[in-house]
């Protein structure tokens, strides 16, 4: 019998390699994982935690505005970004110090090096310029950002990775993108007073999102000073001496102080020696793997974002509970990507579960919507004219609800609790039948009795 090294060698630290990494050694396996750069990956390092810190102190400025509707007298104010990014990164560090701690009390053996595949069962480990072997292995390696090579001058554009570690503000910046990164981090600079441009190729930002969703966000960042701009995009960049001459696809031309790319992530496999040891990789080097999570090579898995499912922290680390679930406890799980809630973190907040309405309609042929938009509680002092979302979509035969779409104050907490309802199958009258919790923004989800209006797939075409 083949002896190996270790049981399980996983290659990266993040979300979803820590938690297979974690459980497995539990449940008995002698594991190594290997992580380049920091123990915690995209999400604690430079991903999800520090976005949400940025996103708590490009608030303020609106709070201290509000304070005065509610008889506050708020003096001068400054924001000094060296501040931020101290502290921020002092709770990064305890985060990943944290990591560490919890890999160590299960025992997995942390290798601080970069990890490429020889073949199925070796593992060059780069930092240390040795070879280990293992029955199996994991991917576990995450994404990356993606920036267009065929636009002249993107060498100057950062992505948001950099975004967290710049010496200092810019007073204008240009964010190319409409997905989650570039719209959260459009509310980041703007909140935080940098005049912000956001670019945009498609015709509505938040491709994939609701339709009413979309254009509420896109009315309502403009209204608190995002130049939001559709159908536009770069065409070329080029270095002055005060910043960036920006040559858009139009013709037109504009001067910026820093331009951020954030257009998607690309799985993080090059030079991994996938191709070496057999493994199969599908669109954009994506591990294709199946509902275990196991690649082509029997072997060899793969969880979290180098995988084309959905690129969120907790399905990564749902992926890796599984995987280990399934391999070292005997207890086969295939995750359910049906339903997944999700919050972008932009300003107003989305919170959203299950289907759009145009998705709803492709699958369940006739719905009645629900729809409210009015102005939050704390809006009839605070002076703000901002406006809250709430959609419910049901499926007209089942009356099941098959899509909440919330955009406002603390959505992104209303998706979580909303994801057990619509998981559940809740239909329309469990939700009429929940009593409201009063006052909040939340129990018009629970007080919308009349249909806004019925859609059948045909009459939308
Ligand atoms: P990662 O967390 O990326 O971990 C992969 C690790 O592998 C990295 O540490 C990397 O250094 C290491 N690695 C790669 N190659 C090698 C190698 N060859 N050898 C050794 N180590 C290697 N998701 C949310 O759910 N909510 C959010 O609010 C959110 N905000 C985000 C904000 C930003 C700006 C970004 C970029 C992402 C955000 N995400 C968010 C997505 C989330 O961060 C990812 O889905 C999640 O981190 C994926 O986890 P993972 O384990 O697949 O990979
Ligand atoms: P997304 O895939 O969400 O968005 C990418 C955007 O860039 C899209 O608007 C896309 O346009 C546009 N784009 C792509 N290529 C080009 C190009 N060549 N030129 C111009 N525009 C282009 O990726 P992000 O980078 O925003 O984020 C990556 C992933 O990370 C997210 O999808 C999400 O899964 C995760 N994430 C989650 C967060 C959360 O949970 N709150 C926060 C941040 C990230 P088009 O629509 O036309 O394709």
């Amino acid at each position: 019998m083949t002896t190996y090294d270790y049981d399980l060698f996983t290659i990266g630290a993040g979300s979803g390699g820590v938690r297979a990494s974690r459980m497995a050694s539990q449940y008995g396996a002698k594991v190594a994982v290997a992580e380049e750069h920091r123990v915690g990956g995209t999400c604690v390092i430079r991903g999800c935690v520090p976005k949400k810190l940025f996103v708590y102190a490009s608030h303020f400025h609106e709070e201290f505005e509000a304070a005065k509707g509610f008889g506050w007298t708020v003096g001068d104010t400054s924001f000094d970004w060296s501040t931020l990014i101290a502290n921020k990164d002092r709770e990064i560090d305890r985060l990943n110090s944290i990591y560490i701690r919890n890999l160590e009390a299960s025992n997995v053996e942390i290798i601080q090096s970069r990890a490429v595949l020889k073949d199925a069962h070796t593992v060059h480990l780069v930092a240390e310029d040795r070879d280990v072997t293992a029955e199996r292995i994991l991917i576990a390696t995450g994404g990356w950002p993606h920036l267009p090579s065929d636009v002249p001058g993107i060498e100057h554009a950062i992505s948001s990775n950099e975004t967290f570690h710049l010496d200092s503000l810019p007073d204008h910046i240009t964010v190319v993108g409409g997905g989650y990164i570039a719209v959260e981090f459009a509310g980041i600079f703007n909140g935080l007073g940098v005049k912000t441009t956001q670019l945009y190729r498609g015709e509505q930002i938040l491709r994939g999102f609701d339709d009413d969703v979309r254009d509420m966000l896109h009315e309502e960042m403009v209204k608190k000073g995002v130049d939001v701009r559709v159908e536009s995009d770069i065409a070329a960049i080029e270095k002055t001496s005060v910043g960036f001459d920006v040559t858009l696809k139009d013709g037109t031309s504009m001067q910026t102080g820093l331009v951020m790319y954030a257009t998607g992530r690309r799985p993080n496999v090059q030079g991994l020696g996938l191709e070496a040891a057999g493994v199969k990789l599908g669109r954009n080097g994506h591990v294709v793997v199946d509902a275990y999570s196991q690649s082509s090579v029997a072997n060899i898995y793969a969880v979290g974002d180098v995988t084309d499912r959905a690129a969120l922290t907790p399905v990564a680390i749902r992926e890796g509970a599984a995987f280990a679930e399934t391999v070292y406890n005997n207890n086969p799980i295939a995750v359910d990507h049906a339903i997944i809630p999700t919050a972008v973190f932009s300003q107003p907040q989305i919170g959203t579960v299950g289907l759009t309405e145009a998705q709803a309609l492709e699958t369940h042929g006739t719905i009645d919507i629900y729809r409210s938009a009015f102005r939050p509680m704390k809006n009839t002092l605070s002076g703000s004219d901002e406006k809250m979302l709430m959609k419910l979509i049901v499926d007209k035969a089942s009356q099941r609800v098959v899509g909440c779409h919330v955009m406002g104050p603390d959505s992104g907490e209303m998706a979580q609790l909303l994801g057990i309802a619509v998981k559940m199958g809740a239909t329309k009258a469990d939700f009429d039948a929940t009593i409201a919790v009063h006052p909040t923004a939340a129990e018009e989800l629970v007080t919308m009795r009349e249909i806004t209006e019925t859609v059948t797939a045909q009459a939308a075409e």
